[in-house]
Order: C-alpha cells, then sequence, then structure tokens
C-alpha cells in the first residue's frame, strides 16, 4: 500500500524533476544546466513540451528529421516491419530492408560509390571509414599511419572521430591517445595557394593514409562554409597522392544542401562517404560508411586477416533500414523535392530583409541550411548563447545557436506559417541583443 503511495506521489512530479535524479544528459555540465525540459509529443515541425508550450524544431532536432517527426509514411512501414522481422544477426545473414536499402541508396549516392558498410551513429560511421582508409594501406603493404584533416572540423565523439576533430576543446583529457593527425586549414576563395604548398609539405613528411572533411558546410563549427573549387582542389592532390578521401556526410546528407550530397558539387568524388543523422529520418539510430569498388577490393583476398573486423551487434538492424528505405523514397519525390526548393528560396527572402542589419554578419546559406554570425561587442559573449536560447524558446521556437552564431536547419515539411515564426523570432532576437 504504502509502496503504491509513494509511486504515485513520485509520477504526480514533473519529467522535468524525475529526470534530474538518475539521468546524465550529453554535452551538459549539470552543476550550471540542472533542468531538461521534457518533450512529450512530437509531430510534423512542431515539438510538444511538458509546459504546455509548443516548438518549432528549427534545428530538426540535430538534423535528423528532415521529413517531419512522426511521419505516418515511415512509422507505419516501420510498424509493419516490426511484424515480420525485428532484429537478426548481419554476419552470415541477410534480409529485405538492408538489400533494398542498399538499392535504394545506390540510386542516390555518387557513381563510384559501391559498397556499403553498416554501423549505428556518425562517430562510428567516421570510425570505420577512418579504419577502412588505416587498413587499406596496411593491406596494400603501404606503410602509411596518418589521417589528414581540417582545422575545425567535428567528426565525432569516439576516440578516433575525437582524434580527427580539431574542435578538441573538451577532449583534454583524451589527447595522450590519440591517432596521429595533421591539419590544414579549410579553403577559402584567398588561400589556396598557401594550402597547396602547405599541403606538399606535409605529404612529404608525413605517411598519409586518408583525409577526412565535412564537405562544403561545417556543422559543429557553427555551421561554416567554404569554397568547393578549393576543396576539389585539395581532393584532387589527394587522389594524386594516392591518400584516400573521406567525405563526412553526416550532417551534410540526404538533401539539406540542395542536392542529395554535398559531394555532388564537386567534381572530384571522395573513396569513402559516412552518412548517419536524417538516414533514417529522425526514426532510429544508424549509419552506413560507403566506399568505391578499389577500396573494397583491397580489403577482398585470400587471407581472412585483410578483411575488415569490425561489427556492431545492431548492424543494419531491419527497422532501422526500413526507417532509412521509407526516408529515401521521401527523398526523391517530387514534392519532397519541391519542399527543398521552397524553403531554400524563403531562406533567400529572409536573408535580403535581414542583410543589412548591423548585428547581421558572415550570412551565408547552401540549400536549406541558413546561418549568420550576430554581430555584438565581445564583452557581451559571456551569457550570449544562453540567453539567445531562452529567447528563442520563450517566442516557441527550437533554435540551438552555436556561440554567436545563429543558424536554421529546419525540417523539409516546414510550412510557411512555421517558418515565418522562426524568421521572426530571430527578427526580435536581433532587436532585443
Ligand atoms: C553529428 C556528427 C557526427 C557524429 O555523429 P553522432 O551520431 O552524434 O555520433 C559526425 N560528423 C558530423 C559531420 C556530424 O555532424
Amino acid at each position: 500500500m504504502q509502496d503504491s503511495a509513494q509511486e504515485n506521489s513520485v509520477k504526480s512530479e514533473s519529467l522535468s524533476l524525475r529526470d534530474q535524479k538518475h539521468l546524465w544528459h550529453p554535452l551538459t555540465q549539470h552543476k550550471l544546466y540542472p533542468e531538461m525540459l521534457a518533450i512529450v509529443k512530437a509531430k510534423g515541425a512542431v515539438l510538444y513540451g511538458e509546459n504546455g508550450n509548443e516548438y518549432v524544431d528549427g534545428i530538426s532536432s540535430w538534423y535528423t528529421c528532415m521529413y517531419g517527426h512522426c511521419n505516418a509514411t515511415i512509422t507505419s512501414k516501420v510498424a509493419a516491419q516490426m511484424e515480420v522481422l525485428d532484429q537478426v544477426v548481419f554476419s552470415g545473414f541477410t534480409h529485405r530492408p538492408a538489400v533494398e536499402l542498399s538499392e535504394a541508396l545506390m540510386s542516390i549516392l555518387p557513381e563510384n560509390q559501391q559498397k556499403l558498410f553498416f554501423s549505428d551513429n556518425g562517430s562510428t560511421a567516421t570510425e570505420i571509414g577512418i579504419k577502412m582508409a588505416l587498413q587499406y594501406h596496411h593491406n596494400l603493404g603501404n606503410d602509411r599511419n596518418v589521417m589528414l584533416a581540417f582545422e575545425e572540423g567535428f567528426h565525432g565523439d569516439t576516440f578516433g572521430a575525437m582524434s580527427v576533430s580539431g574542435l578538441s576543446v573538451y577532449n583534454g583529457a583524451f589527447e595522450d591517445h590519440f591517432i596521429k593527425v595533421v591539419r590544414i586549414p579549410v579553403p577559402t576563395f584567398s588561400n589556396l595557394k598557401e594550402i597547396r604548398e602547405k599541403l606538399k609539405e606535409l605529404i612529404s613528411e608525413y605517411k598519409i593514409a586518408g583525409f577526412i572533411y565535412e564537405p562544403l558546410v561545417q556543422g559543429a563549427a557553427a555551421m561554416k562554409m567554404h569554397d568547393a573549387h578549393g576543396l576539389n582542389e585539395i581532393l584532387k592532390i589527394c587522389k594524386e597522392n594516392e591518400i584516400l578521401t573521406i567525405a563526412d556526410e553526416v550532417m551534410t546528407g540526404f538533401g539539406k544542401t540542395g542536392k542529395y550530397f554535398a559531394s555532388d558539387y564537386l567534381e572530384t568524388k571522395p573513396d569513402i562517404i559516412c552518412m548517419s543523422k536524417a538516414l533514417t529520418a529522425g526514426l532510429l539510430p544508424m549509419a552506413v560508411t560507403s566506399c568505391s569498388q578499389r577500396v573494397y577490393d583491397a580489403f577482398y583476398a585470400d587471407e581472412i586477416s585483410k578483411g575488415l573486423f569490425h561489427g556492431h551487434t545492431y548492424t543494419a538492424n531491419p527497422l532501422s533500414c526500413t526507417a532509412a528505405l521509407a526516408g529515401i523514397e521521401l527523398l526523391k519525390s517530387d514534392e519532397m523535392q519541391e519542399n527543398i526548393r521552397r524553403i531554400s528560396k524563403s531562406h533567400a527572402n529572409f536573408h535580403k530583409r535581414i542583410k543589412t542589419h548591423p548585428k547581421v554578419t558572415n550570412a551565408r546559406q547552401l540549400g536549406v541550411i541558413y546561418a549568420f554570425d550576430l554581430n555584438v561587442k565581445m564583452e557581451r559573449y559571456g551569457n550570449l548563447r544562453n540567453q539567445l536560447f531562452s529567447h528563442f524558446m520563450e517566442n516557441g521556437v527550437f533554435l540551438r545557436p552555436l556561440g554567436s552564431t545563429i543558424y536554421i536547419l529546419a525540417p523539409y515539411i516546414t510550412s510557411n506559417k512555421e517558418l515565418q515564426k522562426i524568421y521572426q523570432s530571430i527578427e526580435s532576437a536581433l532587436e532585443k541583443f
């Protein structure tokens, strides 16, 4: 009796309060930020809070649910799959959702991609890309053990992924254990000559196995965009020097840049591509690392040890594959492509509205990704990011500023009215801060 009374009194507490007892959240210093907002429902572009408020999901819950939350087309297919085959070992077995997904991915990936390796998240996708590059050279008998990366890249939180990430302010405790990495700046219109020379020096000095990069847009570096021509030149130099190129499209993949993949803007195609986030339409976690036939062939041998001995328990989970397959079908539809054009155009119009505002600098756009930096005095930086975040939430919009950068990456199905709500919350922030 007493037990159940106690249970009932616990249950009447808010989720936010009950959360604080046992949960440890990602990227959070709990002493500074003890309280999490509970979300009880999500539909389309809207999140519904336990507090009764609604929030337009202006960053697609970390760039995942691009076709909208709880999209009925996707959830019904996954529910049906759930009745047929839930999970099976993917070593020695295969299944329809994985086979059909491989065919669907081949129809949208750059032509040189031929083989797909499954894992669970963006970090494992890049980790596998790095391992493919290192073992490729190992298998061919080449002595190469260094990775090349951009200075401010972000590739995830596991050890290999952390090592190649340049944004390492939070990684101090682990740096002694990193793999070897050398770095170059991202190409701008003015520094290409300098990068070419630096690259030449690095190539002669280090035994570089692979180059990992976020093509055209660096998400965690605050939606920094760089020059396609410059990146293409870097990729060409890598190819000429047998450095495997690994495009980390975990953020940029599946239509966000206005093309299926950011690599579609580049003439030189990567040897390896990492995908996650929108791959499964925000429904379930999964990742894919794809590669060209040439990479695969270096692992195809009579010796067992030349294979890629990497595998996760939930590899190619049938439900995740089904969500991904349904997502790709939606992405390829005329309706979704029209949505992507509509939002790109809408952002361009919003840009015209705010570009001359004195607090707007470095405004940039590629596809449905729009970002600018808030031009305020350094001494105001202290708590600015959190004040901005609270301002947007008070206005019913979920945006997650990165430092002083405000960016929008809303689902493709966001309505014009919802877009205006996002824009208005930004315009009122411009007046307030
Ligand atoms: C998010 C992200 C990752 C890491 O993905 P997780 O699923 O969070 O491990 C890697 N690379 C890029 C470019 C990302 O945006």
